[in-house]
């Protein structure tokens, strides 16, 4: 062998050896440092959100980024990619929406179709308006007292770093179309759950209650239902016209996509990722949640990176059909509940790019000293210790609630709300560095949980939290 072969190798296997002997706690704070300045999650964002697009649950959209999904992890080295396929009971395709003051003094109204939202008759609803300022006013009122006429809740949304805001007024959009029409309403309006001021109007599910016939149902943007506000304060009657015609598309199928990380020594022990592959169909999904598919894939792909694999296996699961309810999140709780309790804990990125600045937990012994170094860990990034409140984040939501161990790390949503589920949620709206330091929290995070030897349980009860 010559010298310089040598010498050369030499040092590959001091870099290699020095690797190996660093503790955990340096090999997290190296993978913070390259998750600063790395483009993996950049650039999985950039390739979801321009070769996809839009990708509405049961549509063939969702489908290709699934395929899409499984290629990406291959490529970037996971040790085992699969898709599990699941029945939903409804696709849904969105149509033509459109509103307008009739009188007392016509214009337009910028609307949209709430998903799931039944269609007018073709050529619409045109009726009387009732306005309430707040939810329970609305909910106040006699059965059968919105008889003929078109139903508008114009409270407004609370904007906050947490985003707490949104769980609040979430029954104004989830509940509203079927507690109006219990009362007798023909369609139902509301101001968008949304923190801006543009004439683009917030899409999101809303929930038919069962013996209630569903009604039309459409968001307005903050502006329009002002301007109706103001209109209906004047006391003249006002009409509108309503014209949705979503379709209905019978039953479809969704999928989640699970990739792993084996462990080299406990690889039954599961640390869970998540984020939600589907996306609302106006924008092209890049904070909800193309940017929690980056986050998790790109802290992912950096510890694949690493020389050896860490103690447990990370799971990173990329559920479908989440924005018409959590259906990806349950088929997984409910297919995978002899693993469950091999999870040690979950974690889903799913209110935009960050940065995150609290790491909260739902576990048994939040005094655990696992936790306390992951503590230590993510303090450098600007994260602080937070609460022992968590419970998870929408698609974990469902293992959590059977017994699966928590961590929410929060991200800053002050702006989340101002394009969530409109048309400009789009990749634009992402600064890099907000993704890169979410990206450093979870690889910080899902390591010491992979590496470290972490149990959340309570263990003389054998319960959950
Ligand atoms: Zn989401
Ligand atoms: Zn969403």
């Amino acid at each position: 062998m010559n010298s310089k072969l040598f010498a050369g190798l030499a040092a590959t296997i001091s870099v290699a050896y020095s690797a190996l002997a660093q503790s955990p706690d340096e090999i997290a704070a190296t993978l913070a440092k390259r998750a600063l300045t790395n483009s993996t999650a950049m650039s999985i964002l950039t390739d979801l959100t321009t070769t996809i697009g839009p990708r509405l649950d049961g549509s063939e959209a969702e489908k290709r980024a699934a395929a899409w999904a499984r290629t990406r992890f291959e490529k970037l080295g996971f040790d085992k990619v699969w898709v599990e396929t699941f029945p939903l009971e409804h696709g849904w395709a969105r149509g033509i929406e459109k509103a307008e003051i009739v009188s007392p003094s016509p214009q337009p109204l910028a609307v949209t179709a709430l998903g799931g939202s039944v269609a007018t008759p073709p050529d619409g609803i045109t009726a009387p308006i009732v306005l309430f300022n707040t939810y329970d006013e609305m909910v106040a009122a006699p059965t059968g007292s919105f008889a003929g006429k078109i139903v508008v809740v114009t409270e407004a949304m609370k904007r906050s770093r947490d985003g707490s805001g949104y769980g609040k007024a979430y029954r104004i959009r989830g509940s509203g179309p079927a507690e109006a029409a219990r009362r007798g309403a023909i369609a139902y309006m509301h101001r968008s759950l949304a923190t801006d001021s543009h004439r683009l109007p917030h899409t999101g599910e809303t929930d038919y209650t069962n013996g209630v016939p569903p009604i039309p149902a459409a968001a307005l943007s903050v502006p329009d239902a002002e301007q109706l506000d103001r209109l209906y304060a004047l006391g003249e009657p006002v009409r509108v016209k309503l014209v949705l015609t979503p379709r209905d598309l019978g039953p479809a199928t969704s999928q989640n996509i699970i990739a792993e990380l084996k462990g080299r020594e406990k690889p039954d022990e599961i640390v869970l990722l998540g984020a939600h592959i589907d996306s609302w169909d106006l924008g092209t999904g890049a904070n909800d949640d193309g940017a929690g598919v980056a986050i998790a894939m790109g802290a992912a792909k950096l510890i694949a990176d690493l020389p050896q694999r860490p103690k447990r296996t990370i799971r990173v699961v990329l559920f479908g059909s989440e924005e018409t309810g959590l259906y990806g999140g349950d088929f997984y709780a409910h297919t995978h509940t002899n693993e469950l309790p091999r999870h040690v804990i979950a974690a889903e990125p799913d209110e935009g790019q960050g940065p995150v600045y609290a790491f909260q937990t739902g576990v048994a012994n939040p005094d655990d000293p696992t936790l306390n170094r992951i503590r230590v860990a993510l303090a450098p990034l600007g994260v602080a210790a937070g609460d022992n409140n968590s419970h998870g984040t929408s698609d974990i939501e469902s293992s959590v609630s059977m017994g699966v161990p928590a961590a929410t790390l929060e991200p800053d949503a002050t702006d989340y709300f101002d394009i969530h589920h409109t048309a400009d949620d789009t990749l634009d709206k992402i600064k890099p560095e907000r993704i890169n330091q979410s990206t450093a929290a979870y690889a910080v995070f899902a390591y010491l949980e992979a590496e470290l030897d972490g149990d959340y349980r309570a263990k003389s009860t054998g319960q959950g939290k």
